[in-house]
């Protein structure tokens, strides 16, 4: 019986290695996005992690595009192509809490099983808990959502 379950887990734990890799190797959206209406960088000095997340956000508060432009370890690139995959077509607050719930995940004590149906194929991330020195590889693109959204980029404030 564990036998049976323990290759399960195995399985799942490739199908998320695999799409990880994938996100690293072909980030989504990535690129500057010149109708950016909110934008903040994240550095990861402990990893050599460097991001750019763009935002465009609409009359409505809805995220209409995201994209991400930099440089990092696989796991920093798999997480920002993933969160801008994720957050499009979400309100602020939605992408707020789905940061909150992202990083609990990662960080927090907090019942996982609580917190896991939300995130959809951001579980894929979830095998970094286990690793505290790629926390916060796995979570600098979350923290420039977050300031990205609570702030508005300079170039959107030119009036
Ligand atoms: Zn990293």
């Amino acid at each position: 019986m564990s036998a049976v379950h323990t290759h399960e887990a195995d399985d799942l734990r490739e199908l998320y290695r695999e799409l990880i890799l994938d996100h690293a190797r072909s980030p989504r959206h990535f690129g500057k996005l010149d109708a950016a209406t909110h934008t903040a960088r994240g550095i990861n000095p402990l990893c050599g992690d460097r991001l750019q997340l763009f935002l465009q956000l609409d009359q409505a508060e809805r995220i209409a595009a995201a994209s991400f432009e930099g440089s990092g370890c696989a796991i920093s690139v798999a997480s920002a192509s993933l969160l801008t995959d994720s957050v499009i077509g979400m309100s602020a607050t939605e992408a707020l809490e789905l940061f909150t719930a992202f990083t609990a995940q990662l960080c927090d004590q907090q019942d996982v099983a609580v917190v896991i149906p939300r995130l959809g194929k951001l579980q894929a991330l979830s095998g970094v808990r286990e690793f505290p020195a790629r926390v916060k590889c796995a979570t600098l693109a979350w923290h420039a959502l977050e300031s990205a959204i609570s702030q508005r980029s300079a170039t959107a404030t030119t009036e």
